[in-house]
């Protein structure tokens, strides 16, 4: 493994690539921000695409979810409303169920993929955001691990998606996952 701290620098750095960071990025890249999306995982979704999920609990009207579910459906890949066949009886089993919309997780990652692309998004996966850059109160960056070492990534914003807040998180945490939080030397300038 390199040993050497790698720097980089985005105007827009988003910590986790499920549903609010993805879509977050989409916004930015949109505004025409130099955005930096980073997940641990090989594909953007979370949840959403690689949490096994396969139905969401309503078809969202407006907005950057209204654009992915229209594209998944014009695939095939998703159903607009429940009693279209042949999903009718799969999900109508319970309460509340005929509001549900049965999407593919597999091609949601491709949607997402081709909205981020064409939203100008930098994508950094497989790797591990482990740390935040402080200075004072502040967080300018996050310290991240991948199999090319350790890298130092600031930006003028700092997103938290990771759904757990490892970068907005207090760094000491009562549980054994307690995360160090590194001010580096070479801390991020404004
Ligand atoms: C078991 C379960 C079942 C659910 N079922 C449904 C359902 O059927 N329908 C529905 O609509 N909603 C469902 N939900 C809710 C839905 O999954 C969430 O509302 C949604 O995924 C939240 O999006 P998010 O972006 O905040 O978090 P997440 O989807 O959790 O995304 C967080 C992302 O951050 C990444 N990440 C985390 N920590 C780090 C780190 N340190 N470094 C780098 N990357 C990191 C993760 O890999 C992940 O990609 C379910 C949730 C759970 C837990």
């Amino acid at each position: 493994m390199n040993s050497a701290i790698g720097y980089k620098e985005a105007e827009v750095v988003i910590a986790g690539a499920g549903p609010g960071g993805a879509l977050a990025a989409i916004a930015a890249g949109r505004m025409g921000a130099k955005v930096l999306l980073i997940d641990q995982l090989g594909f953007p979704g979370g949840m959403f695409s690689g949490g096994n999920m396969s139905v969401t609990n309503c078809w969202p009207w407006a907005g950057i979810g209204k654009e992915i579910f229209d594209r998944l459906k014009a695939r095939g890949a998703a159903i607009s409303h429940p009693n279209d066949p042949p999903n009718y009886p799969l999900f109508h089993f319970g309460a509340y169920s005929w509001r549900n919309v049965p999407y593919d997780p597999e091609a949601a990652k491709l949607v997402l993929f081709e909205i981020l692309q064409e939203a100008g998004v930098s994508l950094l996966l497989h790797s591990y955001v482990t740390g935040a850059i402080m200075e004072g109160n502040q967080v300018r960056g996050v310290v991240v691990e991948n199999k090319s070492g350790r890298q130092v990534i600031c930006g003028k914003v700092i997103c938290d998606g990771t759904a757990d807040g490892d970068v907005a998180a207090p760094p000491v945490r009562s549980s054994s996952k307690v995360k160090t939080r590194v001010t580096a030397p070479e801390s991020c300038s404004r």
